[in-house]
């Protein structure tokens, strides 16, 4: 097992050689944090998407650091070279919005940084995801964050149904001609939930509109929205209370495996029904 720390980023003492990964802003400039911009001032280079997105960034922070391009495809070469350099430079990672590696470039870069050994912190910053998360109304005590949904309808609808029993919120992105058909396609593969659109976040025309996927979807059907978006989706509704029939099936298939009182226990667990009434039950249908 491996463990990096290291102490609190002073903003005197000289910074540790190794990878920075900075999360930037989604769409206010003013979200970049003091001490993100700070680092961008003071690496020695700056990993990024595209040179002539994060150039306005550089600029806002105050920075003329030399800027790098790049991607998880980059060749090999060019990842070790940045590897290498972290050995005695700052080494900056930025994407074109947010929080890198977050439907973003970096993973690999992190992966090989850790396995170099070289020192890796990340600067915490705004994500897309989290923020339409806390403004959609849906429950946030567990949630997964899917990415964006294939484009093919039959790839769309087996990642789907991959995820469609989980108790959790989805968290998807989307782009505005996408987003109806998208929505019809969760309505299919989900069922019929509640959901959020979460647009343009953090601009001038924020916006969260609520309702069932179904609902959702008719909405945008004629009028793609403009900006950037997230979806959120509600977990699935509580599955409708056990009857006496599934019950006394459950019952009869654990009491062939246990004795009466285990199985009494095991069935009062799986189905949320009372143990001691289970086990009145169980005596009855073995009598
Ligand atoms: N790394 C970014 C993050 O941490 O949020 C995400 C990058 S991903 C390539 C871009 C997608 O994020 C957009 O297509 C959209 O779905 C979502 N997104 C980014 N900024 C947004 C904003 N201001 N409002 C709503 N969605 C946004």
């Amino acid at each position: 097992m491996e463990t990096a720390s290291h102490e609190s980023a002073s903003t005197d003492s000289p910074l540790e050689p190794g990878l920075y990964i900075v999360a930037g802003p989604i769409g206010n400039l003013a979200d970049l944090s003091p001490r993100a911009a700070e680092i961008l001032r003071k690496a020695d280079v700056v990993a990024v998407e595209d040179t002539r997105v994060s150039a306005k960034l550089l600029r806002a922070a105050g920075s003329d650091r030399p800027m790098v391009p790049y991607h998880d495809h980059s060749n090999d070469t060019l990842r070790q070279r940045l590897i290498d350099r972290m050995a005695r430079e700052v080494v900056a990672l930025l994407s074109d919005a947010g929080t890198p590696l977050i439907s973003d470039p970096g993973y690999k870069l992190v992966r090989d940084a850790r396995a170099a050994g070289r020192f890796v912190t990340s600067l915490p910053g705004p994500s897309a995801a989290i923020v339409a998360l806390t403004l959609s109304g849906l429950p946030t005590d567990r949630f997964l964050f899917m990415g964006f949904l294939p484009s093919k309808a039959k790839a769309r609808g087996d990642t789907l149904a991959e995820v469609a029993a989980l108790r959790a919120t989805l968290i998807f992105y989307e782009s505005g001609p996408r987003l109806s058909d998208s929505l019809a396609a969760m309505a299919d593969g989900l069922g019929d939930r509640e959901a959020a659109v979460v647009r343009e976040i953090s601009k001038r025309f924020e916006e969260t509109v609520t309702g069932t996927l179904a609902e959702l979807s008719q909405r945008y059907a004629d009028s793609p929205p403009k900006g950037e978006i997230v979806v959120i989706v509600g977990p699935p509704g509580e599955a409708p209370p056990a009857t006496q029939d599934d019950a006394d099936a459950a019952l009869i298939e654990a009491m062939a495996r246990l004795p009466v009182s285990k199985a009494a226990g095991e069935v009062a667990k799986a189905l949320g029904l009372d143990r001691r009434e289970l086990y009145a039950r169980a005596m009855v249908l073995k009598g």
